[in-house]
C-alpha cells in the first residue's frame, strides 16, 4: 500500500476537551514538559533532519496546538508575514520529515488564519483568540470565528486505461498533474469534480468516487482527492486555467514516477496528494 497523503497524519492529540478551560490552558503552559514551536521566517523552523524545533515556554502562547503524549506544544503567533503560497515554502517541504508534516500543517494553517483573521467578520471589531486559539472571539458583537478550511476538489480522470493530466501556467518544466478546482458553496464534492473537469478539460465523467484527503496548508485547504470515470476522450481545455491537459497511459505514468530518462512527464512531488493518487493508480488500488 503506498503512504497516505503527506501531512495527512494523526499528527498531536488536539486535546479539545482542555481548549475551552482558561485554567487548564495555564496549567499546560506550566507543565515540565511544555513546549514552544520555533519559528524561522514565516514558517515553522526545521533542523537538519527535517524536525520541528522546540524551545522552552516563554510568556502566554495562544496557540495550544496539542499534546505530544502527556507534552504540551504551544505556538506564538510569529511577527512579520506568513507566505501563504507553497512555493514560498518548498525549500521546507524537500526537507520536512513526513511525520512532522501534520503538526507542521495544523501550525502554518492556524497562524495564518489569525494573521489574515483579526477582525470580526459580522461587525468588523478586532477579534481576540480563544479555546486555545483554534477560535477567536468577538468583545463587541460576541460573535465566534473558528479557523477555516476551503474544500478542493482533485481528480484523476480516466478512459479506457489512460488518465487526464493537466498543466497549470506556474508549474515547473514538464510538470503534469491531476486537476483540481474549489469546491462552491451549495455544492458536493462529486459534482463539483464534474463541473471542475468539464471547465477545464470539456469531459463528461460518469461515476465519481473519493479516495483520500489530505490538509493543504498554503494557507489551509482540504483536498479531497477523487476518481471520476470519463464518458470519452475529446478535449476542449480552457487555456485560461491550463497549458495543457492530455490523456497518459499507464506505461507513461509508471515511467514518469520511476524518473525514467526522458520522462513523459515530470510527475507532482511527494508532498502533493497528486503523487499520492498516482501511485496508488498504478498500484491499481483505484
Ligand atoms: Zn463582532
Amino acid at each position: 500500500m503506498p503512504p497516505d497523503p503527506f501531512f495527512a497524519g494523526a499528527g498531536l492529540d488536539r486535546a479539545d476537551h482542555l481548549r475551552a478551560d482558561p485554567g487548564a490552558i495555564a496549567a499546560l503552559r506550566r507543565h515540565g514538559e511544555a513546549r514552544q514551536l520555533v519559528w524561522n521566517d514565516g514558517a515553522p523552523a526545521l533542523d537538519g533532519q527535517g524536525r520541528l524545533c522546540w524551545r522552552a515556554v516563554s510568556g502566554e502562547p495562544p496557540l495550544l496546538l496539542g499534546l505530544d503524549g502527556q507534552a504540551p506544544r504551544f505556538s506564538h503567533l510569529p511577527d512579520g508575514n506568513i507566505p501563504a503560497n507553497a512555493y514560498a515554502h518548498i525549500h521546507l517541504l524537500a526537507l520536512l520529515d513526513e511525520i512532522e508534516g501534520p503538526t507542521f500543517a495544523a501550525a502554518l494553517s492556524l497562524a495564518n488564519w489569525h494573521r489574515r483573521h483579526g477582525h470580526c467578520s459580522v461587525c468588523g471589531t478586532p477579534t481576540d483568540p480563544n479555546r486555545g486559539g483554534w477560535s477567536r472571539i468577538c468583545p463587541n458583537c460576541g460573535a465566534e470565528h473558528y479557523p477555516r478550511a476551503d474544500p478542493v476538489v482533485i481528480m484523476l480522470a480516466e478512459h479506457d486505461g489512460r488518465l487526464l493530466l493537466g498543466r497549470q501556467p506556474q508549474y515547473p518544466e514538464g510538470r503534469y498533474s491531476a486537476l483540481a478546482g474549489f469546491v462552491e458553496p451549495g455544492e458536493s464534492i462529486e459534482f463539483a469534480v464534474a463541473r471542475e473537469l468539464k471547465e477545464e478539460a470539456g469531459i463528461e465523467v460518469g461515476e465519481v468516487r473519493y479516495l483520500c484527503s489530505q490538509p493543504w496548508p498554503f494557507p489551509s485547504s482540504l483536498m479531497i482527492g477523487a476518481h471520476a470515470t470519463a464518458v470519452d476522450e475529446r478535449l476542449t481545455i480552457d487555456r485560461q486555467e491550463l497549458d495543457d491537459a492530455r490523456w497518459f497511459s499507464r506505461d507513461e505514468v509508471l515511467a514518469a514516477l520511476a524518473g525514467d530518462s526522458p520522462a513523459p512527464f515530470q510527475p507532482p512531488p511527494k508532498w502533493a496528494i497528486a503523487r499520492t493518487l498516482l501511485d496508488r493508480w498504478v498500484d491499481g488500488l483505484m
